[in-house]
């Protein structure tokens, strides 16, 4: 229902937090957070309210500077903790809006060339799919463009890539993602939201992608290709401050 990305100048969590508050108004039944401590993926969830994914982090906090977030509305699989994103490899972790229409097919195709799945969501296709073009050797923005294409349905998504603590890959199909551009005392930050308002405490500098679309972001980049595959700009708009 609602996603945040960040590949931040310091620990990301409680920024993460506050984006995701701000996409409440749109109804979740659970949250959570996957941060890159160290180059290594690590995930805090819980269900129901972003309360109980506070409570969670004040136990036991993520450092890192590269993070995912996600406020869940379920479609396939109970809201329990478990189904709740993001959804993650030892390689990679994601979080998706939307609905993936073909994921049972794509499930029994991982899971023939022995992929475990540990939820019942439709979501978790888009992890081992990444993760097994990874396994065969491509690069992580190779292994995106690659499972794209096999991806039907309306779907945004934000990834993160495990030692890859300069990377934030997004895609959309039929479902709003935006990129925000840190400024000022941000400069080098780069964000991710299915919705400007989530972003408008850290940046009013945004792009939407396009259908089809996918983007790289690193601190200093944002690098956009179309549906086809092909290099492509598109246009940073100034949003109203709404902090
Ligand atoms: N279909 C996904 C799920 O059930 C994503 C739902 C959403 O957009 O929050 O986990």
């Amino acid at each position: 229902c609602g996603i945040v990305g960040v590949l931040g100048l310091g620990p990301v969590q409680n920024l993460i937090v506050e984006a995701l508050k701000r996409l409440e108004y749109r109804g979740y039944d659970s949250a959570g957070i996957a941060c890159l401590e160290n180059g290594k993926l690590s995930r805090r969830r819980a269900s129901g309210k972003l309360r109980n994914l506070e409570e969670r982090l004040a136990k036991e906090p993520l450092a890192g500077s590269t993070g995912i977030g996600h406020t869940r509305w379920a479609t396939h699989g109970k809201a329990t903790e478990n189904n709740a994103h993001p959804h993650a490899t030892d390689k990679i972790a994601v979080v998706h809006n939307g609905i993936i229409e073909n994921f049972r097919e794509l499930r029994e195709e991982l899971r023939a060339k022995g992929r475990h799945f540990a939820s019942q969501t439709d979501s978790e296709v888009i992890a081992h799919l990444v993760t097994q073009s990874l396994d065969e050797g491509l690069s992580p923005i190779e292994a995106v463009a690659a499972s794209l294409p096999r991806l039907k349905g309306a779907f945004a998504f934000a990834m993160i890539f495990a030692g890859e603590d300069n990377l934030l890959i997004g895609a959309s199909q039929g479902a709003p993602l935006a990129v925000g551009f840190g400024e000022d005392d941000r400069a080098g930050e780069m964000f991710l939201g299915s919705d400007a308002l989530a972003l408008a405490p850290f940046t009013q500098q945004v792009a939407y992608l396009e259908d089809g679309d996918m983007v790289v972001l690193t601190h200093d980049s944002a690098s956009f290709r179309d549906a086809s595959g092909l290099p492509v700009e598109r246009r940073r708009i100034r949003t109203q401050a709404s902090a």
